[in-house]
């Protein structure tokens, strides 16, 4: 079972603590969101989850973390200022702007007109000045980067030299991008400031195509490990007329955010894109390059970012291979995927967040049976206190223990520990499982080694 629909995480998300709307007391910020204490650290779980996964556990891929704010020239030649734009229009009757290139039959969806503007583009870059000059001088334009890739582009001959690298090797960026979205929504779906996981894959013309289809293959199981079924991710072929400037091909892994829609199709949307990007970056940020009349293409770049193969003695520029993932939507897959509910003996209904335990907020939660009984509670508190180094536990005695349960089944928690009456003679505890409600007796000298073992499996 995966949730039945956005709204049902949106909902979930505000009464636990995961996700809350941003600014709300001043009447919100159009679609900004703020994670609250548990959003937080499956938050940080993705992102860990993926540098292990990109970074430490392979032998070919370095991390970095570039600025946000780079010399705007970086965009000139990376081709942002002239294209990264969505089609624009304006709905004359109610005044709604809307992105062309999504409308349905050509009408507006707020009021159903077709008396539409033409469409315009409309440039996502967020713009801004640097320093103490005035706010209208060209030269302290700056822009609040709308991708990663780019900081990871201009490193390139940075890295390369200080790791001494060889082909094929890549770069790994997480970090936070920003773009002014015409129709942000759905959620943290798409929002106008957001992070992303992006890695650039360096090969030799040649092997990009192979390359590319090995992480494709790669992505989508990585998104399997984290816990996302199978049956909610498809492959999705860019079209040609799709493809951003750079792209020779571009394959998505979509989600289905919206399983509530009647049409199929209409139910997936892009959680990541795998792209050959060729060698554009790295020739445009490149001194050398030169048009048929010999004129410099990029006369502003120091440096040249070709590649010297010592074993051909070729010099080249290498094609790159970007997977380029978003946090806050994986954040919603996982969400949306975990959801499912369960009847209990009485007939109530629960809901139960089936997070892998690797993603899960909080591991494991103490709870002593008798709140009024200090030794019991004493006896949870220094429980909690011994896990706390290695896992993320906590204490609540703030209901009965049926209500403690069904609190952490609805957050994901995959391991719920009771202290009762008993605990106090055989030094033994209660541990209950949140997919099987199965409880186990568990000496408390063995429960460290016992919960690791379990979360790890
Ligand atoms: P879309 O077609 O949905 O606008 P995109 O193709 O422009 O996305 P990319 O440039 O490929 O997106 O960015 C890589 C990833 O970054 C996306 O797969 C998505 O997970 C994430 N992402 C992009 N834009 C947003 C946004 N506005 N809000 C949240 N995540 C985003």
């Amino acid at each position: 079972m995966a949730a039945p629909n956005i709204d049902t995480i949106v909902s979930l998300s505000k009464r636990r603590g995961f996700v809350y709307p941003s600014s709300e007391l001043y009447g919100g910020l159009g679609s900004a969101w703020d994670y609250g204490p548990l959003g937080v650290e499956l938050y940080n779980n993705v992102k860990q989850a993926w540098w292990r996964w990109m970074v430490h556990e392979r032998d070919d891929i370095e991390g970095i973390d570039s600025s946000i704010v780079l010399n705007r020239l970086v965009w000139k030649y990376s081709g942002h200022e002239d294209t990264f734009s969505d089609p624009l229009v304006d709905c004359r009757e109610c005044n709604t702007r809307l992105r062309a290139d999504k409308l349905e039959a050509g009408k507006c969806p707020n009021c159903g007109s077709a008396n539409l503007t033409d469409p315009r583009p409309f440039n996502l870059m967020f713009q801004t000045h640097v320093g103490a000059t005035a706010e209208d001088d060209p030269a302290a334009l700056v822009y609040l980067r709308p991708e990663t890739a780019q900081g990871i582009f201009i490193n390139f001959l940075n890295v390369l030299t200080t790791s001494r690298r060889k082909l094929p090797f890549g770069i790994a960026q997480i970090g936070k991008s920003f773009r002014n979205e015409v129709t942000p929504g759905n959620f943290i779906f798409r929002t106008r400031e957001f992070e992303q996981m992006e890695m650039e894959y360096f090969v030799r013309p040649g092997d990009d195509e192979r390359a590319h289809e090995e992480w494709i293959e790669n992505c989508q199981q990585w998104f399997v490990t984290l816990g996302i079924s199978p049956d909610n991710m498809r492959l999705y072929e860019q079209p040609k007329e799709e493809l951003a400037h750079y792209a020779k091909r571009t394959v998505d892994i979509h989600y289905r955010f919206f399983p509530e829609r009647d049409d199929d199709e209409k139910q997936w949307d892009e959680l990541m894109g795998i792209a050959n990007r060729t060698d554009f970056d790295l020739r445009t940020h490149s001194k050398k390059p030169e048009n048929a009349e010999g004129k410099r293409l990029n006369p502003d770049s120091t440096e040249d970012l070709s590649y010297f193969d010592e074993a051909t003695k070729e010099r080249f520029y290498p094609f790159v291979i970007e997977p380029a993932a978003g946090v806050n939507r994986t954040v919603l897959a996982l969400l949306m995927d975990a959801y499912s509910e369960k009847t209990n003996d009485k007939g109530e209904t629960r809901v139960i967040l089936k997070l892998r335990p690797s993603m899960a907020p909080i591991k494991a939660a103490i709870l002593p049976l008798a709140k009024n009984k200090p030794e019991i509670v004493g006896m949870a508190k220094a429980i909690k206190r011994s896990l706390q180094p290695k896992l993320r536990a906590v204490y609540d005695d703030t209901g009965g223990i049926g209500k403690l349960y069904a609190r952490q089944d609805e957050i994901g928690t995959p391991f719920c520990v009771t202290v009762d009456h008993q605990s106090l003679e055989d030094e033994a505890v209660t541990v209950r499982d949140r997919d099987t409600w199965e409880q186990e007796r568990v000496k408390v000298a063995d429960l460290p080694e016992h919960l690791l073992t379990r979360l790890g499996s």
